[in-house]
């Protein structure tokens, strides 16, 4: 995947948490009013500490940002198409489950199924602040379901089997050992 031309000037990128972290675990705030500022400004950097990653998504938790905000790029067809969700829920879930095989910023290299609703209605605030609804499937789907999730604390290891997150964290931990 070819880091798309908008984003190559020298944005300065945010260090991503890495599991497992105490802030990675605590619930993210609601952006209000007096964040448009802080908001702005923080967008472009998680977009281009994500392309540059690379990842599909980030949520500001895991860049030790304690707000409800998260961006997604699936660069369908390699072409960018950037997505900003400001306060998100999730309002409608469709009953059946589809399993997808996941990965995350925070624990790099790591992969696992998870299982989570095929299909999602989510509400969010876009970029300019405007209401907006989005009808998500397939990856988009199981993306914003992922990166919702880091908005409350959780990640997807905690959403399988207790013997298959404590094999992926020691695996993690020795990793990250190695690496210093
Ligand atoms: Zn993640």
């Amino acid at each position: 995947m070819s880091k798309p031309p908008i984003f190559t000037s020298d944005i300065p990128l945010f260090p991503i948490l890495i599991a497992p972290h105490a802030r990675l675990k605590a619930k993210a705030r609601a952006v209000a009013k007096g964040d448009d500022d802080d908001v702005r400004a923080i967008i472009p950097r998680m977009f281009a500490t994500m392309y540059t990653a690379p990842g599909i998504g980030l949520a500001a938790p895991q860049v030790d940002l304690g707000l409800r905000l998260l961006v997604i790029d699936l660069m369908p067809h390699d072409k960018p198409a950037p997505i900003v969700m400001i306060n998100p829920e999730i309002v409608a879930a469709s009953p059946e489950l589809a399993t997808r095989e996941e990965g995350c910023l925070s624990l790099p290299g790591m992969y696992a199924d998870v299982t989570r609703p095929a299909r999602v209605k989510v509400r969010y605030l876009d970029e300019s602040g405007a209401r907006r609804e989005m009808e998500t499937s397939e990856l988009l789907s199981a993306c914003v379901q992922h990166e919702i999730d880091h908005l409350d604390g959780v990640l997807f290891v905690d959403r399988i089997s207790i013997l298959k997150r404590n094999m992926i964290m020691r695996k993690l931990a020795k990793e990250q050992k190695l690496k210093k």
